[in-house]
Formats: structure tokens, C-alpha cells, sequence
């Protein structure tokens, strides 16, 4: 007799807090025993599966696990590479940024994205673009977009990214399509399965967005608590590539500058929003923030040549010969050829390498629960795994807690005491910086 405890279905993924809710799941049981549901104590979108029967007829298959990128993935197989001190198939690195200015301003980085999207639709390459559109309060849907004023720039907490697929089973039309790399990553785990090959000629091109972490919607809501505003929608990045955070509700709108924050408080409440620790569990592991699957990749130019822009630009990948003919059809956008030590250089190594991730395998609270044993750097000597601090623990299990718990005062407190010293650095280099400018 099997025992119903034993059996393994894609609940362990959410059951250990694993889930980053790519929808990937839903599409492939064949028993249609997965859906995506809200969880409002965890604050995100999770996938769970209504019934343990099933998963028994399943037979050991668990054909849910084998496309969840929070499952044991072999990051070396979907890298195609394991060279390039990690950073997988690359044929060439670009800078660029848009010669819109309504259209880089509106974007967080350079507005490569909008301007590709434009440059293939008006070349009729293809007939839409799958991104996320703001849906309601903090959610946002995948959606087949022509307007590319109706994309948002980064939104940083958790999305369902499950309409994404069912738009692509939906409707023969050609499509670029925009995400994260764990989203990218379930599209291609998806359409490399034969019952799904046939939709592999309605995907133009993946574009994935170089991605350090997201977080559960509990920060925003956070955030919001301490700000003293009600919260219906977020947005992090206007007007430039410095965060500037927009809380807006029925009544009022009110932005808050990451760079200039008014008070010793305020600076406490925007590090608690953005800190690398307190994201959601699965990017914890994440050792792909590169996207390894697409075929272009971009990001934030933060290498040092770029210091002094205000404005934004991009660093982007081609990882493929489609990524090439895409970014040839670019109009509109100053393009320059980089370097492939810039892709290090503008991103914190710790993500750049997946370092964290790394990191992730030796820390011992896993206790009895399950994590991934994400197949990348086994024999390789190119990443040093990061050392986890008691703070960043405390972090981890403590503070997220007590969000959690809606006790945001105490977290508030505690993230204070943890983090004083590096919170009054921080004030310190910003100051020097800010008088710098002047
Ligand atoms: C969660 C997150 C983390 C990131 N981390 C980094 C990082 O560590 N380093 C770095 O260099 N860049 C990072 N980026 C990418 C960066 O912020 C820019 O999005 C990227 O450089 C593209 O800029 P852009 O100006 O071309 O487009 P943008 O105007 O920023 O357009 C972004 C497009 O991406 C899509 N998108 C935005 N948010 C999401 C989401 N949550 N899920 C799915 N699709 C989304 C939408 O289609 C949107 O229109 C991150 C982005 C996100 C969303
Ligand atoms: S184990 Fe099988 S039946 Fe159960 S949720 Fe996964 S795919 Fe569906
Ligand atoms: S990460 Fe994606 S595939 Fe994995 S459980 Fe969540 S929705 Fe399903
Ligand atoms: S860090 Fe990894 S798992 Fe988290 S949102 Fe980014 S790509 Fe997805």
C-alpha cells in the first residue's frame, strides 16, 4: 500500500515555500489537478494540488516536477554551457539605451524592451508581445499587448505568470515573449515536451530580464504600513533608473525617493523593501538570474562607465542566433557593442554567479523539509558559495516572520538593530555621494 504521506507531487514546492508561481505546473498535469491559488498569510500566488488521488495514478511520474524551476533543475543543461565563468551561451554583449526619451524614462533601464517590441511589430515579425499588464490592486496579468504604454517597467513582487502560457496555447499568432528567468525557464521546460512542441513556432523570441531576486507582495504591504499611506497599487522605478516608489490609492499618490530619503526612518523603510534577504524563498536558491534560456537577456547597465547616467541604459545578452536577428531589427535605440566582463561588472557578483543560491545548499535550518539540489557548478571551481551570516539568517526566518505576522512595527525594530551598522554606512556614502553631485 502507498502511503499517501509519501507521495510526491508538486505540494512539496509550496509546502517548503518554494513556489515563485510561473503557472508552469498547471499546464502539464494530466490529471488538471493543480491551481494557482492566493496565499494571503505568505502574501503570493502558489500552486497546489486539489487532491492526493491523482498523484498516486501519477505513478511516481510527477510530470509537475519536471518543469518547475524550483525543483532539482539542471541549470547546466539549460545554460547549453557551462563556460563563461557561468553566464552560459553568450554571442555577443551590447549597451544601449532608447532615443525616445518618453519611452526611456517610462522604462527602469535603457527602454530596450519597449523599443524591441515596437521595431518587431512594425517589421511585422511579430503580431504581439506577451507581458504583464496591470490587472487589478497588486496584480498584474500576462497579456498579449500591441500598446507598449500599457507595459509597466520592473515590478518587483510576486506575479502569476500562468496566463502567459495559456495565451500561447490559445491563439496562433506570433509572439515575443517577456520574463523573468525562472518564467522563461517553465515557457522552455513547457514547449521542449512533444504534447506542447507544435506552440514552439508561435514563440518569435524569449526575452528574459536579468533578475536578482523578486519578493512576496507582504514588503510592499509593509512598506505601505510605514509610510502611512493605503496601498491599491506599487510601482518601484519612475521616472529614471534610480527606484523611486509610487504608492497610489483611491485618494492620493505619493512617491518615495530611494536616493533621497527624508528621514533616518524613511531610509529604514526602503531598505526593508528591497533587501536581497528578504525575498521570496525560492529566489533564495536561484541560480539562474541570467536567464540561461532566452535568447536575449537585459539589464541594468550599472558598470562604471555608466555611473553618471540618471537616465538609464541597458546591458543586454544575445544568447542566440534569433536574439542576433532581433536586436538587427531595432530601430530607434543607440546600440553599442560591450564586453562580457561588463555583465559581472554591472551586477552584484552575488547574483551574477548565483552565488547566493550556492550559498543556500550549506545553511543547515533546511532541516527535514525538501530543497532544490539545483544541478550547476558541481565540479566546478568558478563560484564561491556565499557565506551566510547569523544577521541574514535572522532575516530569512525572523524578520519574514513577523511580516508575516503583520507584525511590522517589531520587524521594522529588529532589521533596524540588525543592520545599523551597514544602514549608517549607507547614510554616510549616500551623503558623500549627493554632496559629490552638487
Ligand atoms: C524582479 C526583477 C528583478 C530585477 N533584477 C535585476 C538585477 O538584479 N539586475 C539588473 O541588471 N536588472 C534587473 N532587473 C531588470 C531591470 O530592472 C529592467 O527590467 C531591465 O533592464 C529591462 O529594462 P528596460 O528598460 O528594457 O525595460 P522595462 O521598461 O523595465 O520593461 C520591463 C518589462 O519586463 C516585464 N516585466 C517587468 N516586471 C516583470 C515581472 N515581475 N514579471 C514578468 N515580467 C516583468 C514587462 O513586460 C515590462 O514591460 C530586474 C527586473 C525585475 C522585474
Ligand atoms: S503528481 Fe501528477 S497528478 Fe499529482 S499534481 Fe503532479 S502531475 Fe498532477
Ligand atoms: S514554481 Fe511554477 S512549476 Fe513550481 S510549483 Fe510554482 S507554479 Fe508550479
Ligand atoms: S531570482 Fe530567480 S527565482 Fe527569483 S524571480 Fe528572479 S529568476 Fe525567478
Amino acid at each position: 500500500m502507498i502511503n499517501v504521506a509519501m507521495v510526491k507531487s508538486i505540494n512539496i514546492i509550496t509546502d517548503n515555500d518554494l513556489c515563485i508561481s510561473c503557472g508552469a505546473c498547471t499546464h502539464i498535469c494530466p490529471f488538471s489537478n493543480i491551481e494557482m491559488k492566493y496565499n494571503s498569510y505568505r502574501e503570493k500566488w502558489e500552486a497546489s494540488a486539489k487532491s492526493t488521488e491523482p498523484c498516486l495514478k501519477c505513478g511516481g511520474i510527477n510530470k509537475c516536477l519536471e518543469v518547475c524551476p524550483s525543483y532539482d533543475m539542471d541549470y547546466i543543461k539549460l545554460a547549453g554551457s557551462n563556460k563563461n565563468n557561468l553566464l552560459g551561451k553568450i554571442k555577443n554583449v551590447y549597451n544601449g539605451f532608447s532615443m525616445d526619451n518618453t519611452n526611456r524614462l517610462a522604462s527602469s533601464s535603457g527602454g530596450f524592451i519597449r523599443e524591441l517590441c515596437l521595431s518587431l511589430m512594425k517589421a511585422k515579425v511579430i503580431d504581439t508581445v506577451i507581458s504583464i499588464m496591470h490587472h487589478k490592486g497588486l496584480d498584474y496579468l500576462p497579456s498579449p499587448i500591441k500598446d507598449v504604454s500599457l507595459m509597466p517597467n520592473s515590478i518587483y513582487h510576486n506575479i502569476n505568470y500562468e496566463n502567459a502560457f495559456k495565451i500561447l496555447k490559445k491563439s496562433d499568432r506570433k509572439y515575443l515573449v517577456i520574463g523573468l528567468p525562472c518564467q522563461i525557464t517553465s515557457i522552455e521546460k513547457l514547449l521542449h515536451l512533444k504534447k506542447f512542441s507544435f506552440l514552439k513556432e508561435r514563440v518569435y523570441a524569449k526575452v528574459a530580464l536579468m533578475c536578482g531576486y523578486s519578493f512576496d507582495r507582504i514588503n510592499a504591504l509593509a512598506f505601505a504600513y510605514y509610510s502611512k499611506v493605503d496601498i491599491n497599487e506599487i510601482s518601484y522605478r519612475e521616472k529614471g533608473r534610480y527606484r523611486k516608489t509610487r504608492i497610489t490609492n483611491k485618494f492620493e499618490s505619493k512617491v518615495f525617493d530611494f536616493l533621497k530619503p527624508k528621514s533616518f526612518s524613511e531610509l529604514i523603510n526602503n531598505r526593508l523593501l528591497v533587501d536581497r534577504f528578504l525575498v521570496q524563498n525560492g529566489c533564495l536558491y536561484c541560480v539562474d538570474h541570467m536567464g540561461y534560456c532566452a535568447d536575449i537577456v537585459a539589464g541594468d547597465a550599472w558598470q562604471r562607465r555608466y555611473k553618471d547616467d540618471y537616465i538609464g541604459t541597458n546591458i543586454l545578452i544575445s544568447r542566440t542566433a534569433k536574439g542576433e536577428e532581433a536586436i538587427s531589427k531595432i530601430n530607434n535605440f543607440h546600440i553599442e557593442k560591450g564586453f562580457k566582463n561588463e555583465i559581472i561588472e554591472s551586477q552584484s557578483i552575488l547574483y551574477a554567479l548565483g552565488s547566493i543560491g550556492e550559498g543556500m545548499r550549506d545553511i543547515k535550518f533546511k532541516g527535514k523539509y525538501f530543497y532544490p539540489h539545483h544541478k550547476r557548478t558541481i565540479n566546478s571551481e568558478d563560484i564561491k558559495a556565499f557565506k551566510f551570516g547569523i544577521f541574514d539568517l535572522l532575516k530569512i526566518k525572523v524578520i519574514k516572520k513577523l511580516f508575516r505576522e503583520r507584525r511590522f512595527a517589531l520587524a521594522k525594530i529588529c532589521f533596524a538593530l540588525i543592520g545599523s551598522k551597514s544602514l549608517i554606512k549607507y547614510r554616510i556614502e549616500n551623503y558623500i555621494r549627493r554632496v559629490s553631485l552638487k
